[in-house]
């Protein structure tokens, strides 16, 4: 039973019909999706949220899709995993990875693929559109094969080199581009009016929110229904944020939660800190960044359509937005490897360092259940890792 009603403008109100395929509000912001709550209350249980499918859509219900429609790839349920070692050197009382790098496609951009491409297959698209910094572009390249539909990606040309073979070995067809993902972006924008493909970038379509919202029902449940103190995102577009904070939301609308909120924590690089900069200024709108430049290439946007809903999470939960080096990130990374055996992407990396200059600040300390989202698996990443290696001949003996 999908309990869908409407999609909604969180800027100005206006109101869209959600059996049309939607891009942004007429007014330029993006759209959110929105229930009714009262039947959904009467429809969704404690056992609903608790057991079923060991996939995202387990919580179908609090979801816009209809079963014939779902377009799957086993993503979500990702486990969440405490990190005893690198907690304790980071200094705070439990330190949680909730761990996306098991997703189709190795990244959180699955989740909301599933839900993006299962929406736009529904409501008669035949064909999604989008600029990438790489890991959505082999999301969606890979739910729009399964899904039967054409795909067209721009991403810069030195976005990670595995994201464009993903790209084209799902059949998307692909392009690269001499410079940003904003620029990708122009680009398809003017293609999507020439050639009239469904413009599904970041938040312009509103259904891929609601994928990424499953990171939020699916924490809760697996932290025994008790918040975390605080949670650590890398934000790009922001989007992972919004969902989880929108899950926490429509949870609490339902009664299984109450109106306790983790610190959301916003985490950026310092090659591309938008976010930093409006929580610095106190603003919650932020400016177009110049020169964007960081080795964690899912956050390397310079500017994101959904930044007044990250900020709105941001000061709601008395959370911060942080920036770190991409020289911390790499250590962070490597700490993470050596003292957890988990290779985590250099986006969730940002995270582990952005908790050290929090509990340093005292911001965050012992008392405190701090979880963070690692986005990827490392394993897409493996050039960030140099080696040099001992090479052995037949007859050579390993001396230590
Ligand atoms: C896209 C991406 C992010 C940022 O996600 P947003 O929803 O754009 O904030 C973070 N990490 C990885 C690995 C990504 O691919
Ligand atoms: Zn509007």
């Amino acid at each position: 039973m999908v309990h869908l009603t409407h999609l909604e403008c969180p800027r100005c109100g206006e109101k869209l019909d959600p059996t049309e395929l939607q891009n942004l509000c007429p007014c330029g912001a993006p759209l959110l999706v929105r229930y009714d709550m009262e039947a959904m209350k009467k429809d969704v249980t404690r056992a609903d949220l608790e057991t079923g499918r060991t996939d995202m859509w387990r919580y179908q219900k609090m979801l816009p899709v209809p079963t014939e429609d779902i377009i799957c790839l086993g993503e979500g349920m990702t486990p969440v995993i405490e990190a005893p070692v690198l907690g304790k050197d980071l200094g705070v009382g439990q330190f949680l990875i909730k761990d996306e790098g098991t997703n189709p496609t190795g990244t959180f951009k699955a989740r909301g693929a599933s839900a993006g491409v299962s929406m736009a297959k529904h409501l008669g698209a035949d064909s999604v559109a989008m600029p990438t910094a790489g890991n959505a572009g082999g999301a969606w390249a890979a739910y729009a094969a399964r899904a039967g539909m054409d795909c067209f990606i721009a991403m810069p040309e030195d976005a990670p080199e595995l994201t464009m073979k993903e790209c084209d070995l799902f059949g998307a067809k692909t392009y690269l581009v001499r410079g940003l993902i904003s620029d990708a972006g122009a680009i398809i924008k003017r293609a999507v009016e020439r050639y009239g493909w469904f413009d599904v970038s970041t938040l312009k379509e509103p259904y891929r929110i609601e994928g990424k919202k499953t990171m939020g029902l699916e924490l809760i449940g697996q932290t025994g229904w008790e918040m975390p103190d605080a949670i650590l995102y890398p934000a790009g577009g922001g989007v992972g944020l919004i969902g989880i904070w929108k899950a926490f939301e429509e949870l609490e609308a339902l009664g299984f939660i109450g109106s306790e909120r983790p610190k959301m924590i916003a985490v950026q690089a310092e090659g591309c800190a938008p976010l930093v900069r409006a929580f610095e200024a106190g603003e919650r709108d932020s400016e177009f960044w110049q020169g964007a430049e960081t080795m964690a290439a899912g956050i390397r946007v310079p500017k994101a359509l959904g930044d007044f809903l990250v900020m709105d999470a941001i000061y709601e939960s008395g959370g911060r937005a942080v920036a770190v080096s991409d020289a911390e990130i790499m250590e962070e990374l490597y700490k993470t490897a050596r003292m957890e055996g988990m290779f985590i992407c250099p986006e969730g990396a940002a995270t582990v360092a952005a908790l050290r200059k929090l509990v340093a600040d005292g911001y965050l300390g012992a008392d405190d259940r701090v979880m963070t989202i690692n986005t990827g698996s490392g394993l897409k990443y493996s050039y960030v890792v140099d080696i040099d290696l001992p090479v052995l001949d037949i007859d050579d003996d390993i001396e230590l």
